[in-house]
């Protein structure tokens, strides 16, 4: 089939009101980028459709490629004929003779955008199978419920455009359109999970790792840039900033009863994750927590943790089950990579019976005697940026050694 170009759906985006300019412009953006390695795509966007032109570009290898862009509903390579009823017929007659598939059944679906065109969506319906079936008798039957074929022929202001095929979009909203919110990525499953899914509503993520050495060996802060780098592959660049977590976690073992001290953890890697989002102008924190997993994931333990932020905390996972979120790692990709069997700085500090109903009152009692405001400074202050790009090898030359 010689489709021309192709036409992008943007579903929730038409919801937007003032802002779907601005949601547009991100959405243009990110097919830009996503189609950056073909030459002589033109991308025209329009208020509620996105089309590319394919100046005799392969459309599915373009297809392949935009059914990853967060923001389309779905797309369809189509072609773009005039708004008259004998080129509809003729175009549509064509469609079908030069349909790779073989077929049997078919029905003509009218989307009558123009409202203006004189013909309604039946009379249009009519016109089109009627001309296919007279000129192939004996071969097609129309079949409305469940056709071979359900050739869709949308007519709008400025054209009509035929296609047999709705291909399913990424959906969601388009990268960057919501804000930036920066995500804590540990080593674990969840983590990597939930900040897919935010990307996924739009938000610009940034992350923020806590490193422990030497109870956490380099290797175990190559897997969190590894995972950084799978998920750059979606926006393009992840920025990491790493937060050297030890001299606070050793406090808190000196000075934290033991049922608490992950509790007290918890929150000081929320302050400081607070700190660093004021600092970069965030709006919210992200979190892979799923409620129950574990001690720390209870509502008493996310009551008592909440208490020191008052900045939105998004957890994505939270009411999903530990299969659920599986089966998106491995989809995304990051599944073994946090398979990996390297610590984490929680996993090495864990108590052996963390508290599953900490309560606001102890956990302020017991930190009130420790000192913690200098160490937090002093965390956010000696912070690595990182910046990984989809093709680096993040981490890069010490880890190489120690790898290979
Ligand atoms: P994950 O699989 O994401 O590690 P988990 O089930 O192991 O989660 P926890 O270890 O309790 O759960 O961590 C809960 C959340 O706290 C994580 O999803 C992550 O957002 C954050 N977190 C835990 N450890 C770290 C770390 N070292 N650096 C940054 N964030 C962390
Ligand atoms: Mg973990």
């Amino acid at each position: 089939m010689k489709y021309d170009q192709i036409m992008v759906r943007y579903g929730e985006l038409s919801t937007k009101g003032k802002n779907r300019k601005v949601f547009v412009g991100k959405l243009r953006k990110s097919v830009k980028n996503v189609l950056s390695g073909f030459d002589g795509l033109e991308i025209e966007a329009s208020r509620d459709r996105m089309y590319v032109h394919l100046n005799g570009i392969d459309y599915k290898a373009v297809c392949e490629k935009l059914k990853k862009v967060f923001g389309i509903q779905s797309l369809s390579p189509v072609m773009k004929v005039d708004k008259d009823v004998d080129v509809m017929k003729e175009a549509a007659l064509q469609y079908v003779n030069n349909l790779t598939r073989e077929i049997h059944t078919f029905k003509v679906t009218t989307k009558r955008a123009d409202k203006t065109f004189h013909m309604d969506t039946n009379e249009i319906n009519h016109a089109i199978g009627g001309h296919i079936l007279f000129h192939k008798d004996g071969e097609l039957s129309v079949n409305v419920k469940n056709p071979d074929l359900n050739l869709i022929v949308e007519i709008r202001k400025e054209a009509v455009y035929l296609t047999g095929e709705v291909i399913l979009g990424a959906g969601g909203l388009p990268l960057n359109s919501s804000g930036k919110a920066m995500l804590m990525l540990s080593g674990g499953i969840d983590s990597p999970v939930a900040g897919f899914l935010s990307m996924k509503r739009g938000i610009e993520v940034e992350c923020i790792h806590f490193y422990s050495p030497p109870f956490t060996s380099e290797r175990s802060k190559q897997k969190v840039l590894d995972l950084a780098r799978v998920l750059s592959e979606t926006s393009g660049h992840m920025v990491v900033h790493v937060v050297p977590f030890t001299d606070i976690q050793k406090q808190i073992q000196l000075q934290i009863p033991e049922s608490y001290s992950m509790t007290t953890t918890r929150r000081l890697m929320l302050r400081i994750a607070e700190g660093i989002t004021k600092e970069k102008n965030g709006l919210a924190i992200i979190t892979g927590e799923s409620l129950g997993q574990v001690a720390s994931q209870t509502l008493y333990s996310m009551n008592a943790i909440n208490e020191v932020t008052n900045f939105p905390i998004i957890r994505p996972l939270i009411t999903m089950d530990k299969n659920e979120i599986i089966a998106i790692a491995q989809e995304i990709d990051t599944f073994d990579i946090s398979s990996r069997p390297f610590e984490d700085c929680c996993t090495v500090f864990t108590p052996v019976n963390p508290k599953t109903m900490p309560r606001r009152e102890k956990v302020n009692h017991y930190e009130s005697f420790v000192e913690f405001d200098e160490l937090v400074e002093q965390a956010i202050k000696n912070i690595e940026t990182v910046h990984i790009r989809p093709g680096d090898f993040a981490g890069k030359k010490d880890i190489e050694q120690e790898l290979f």
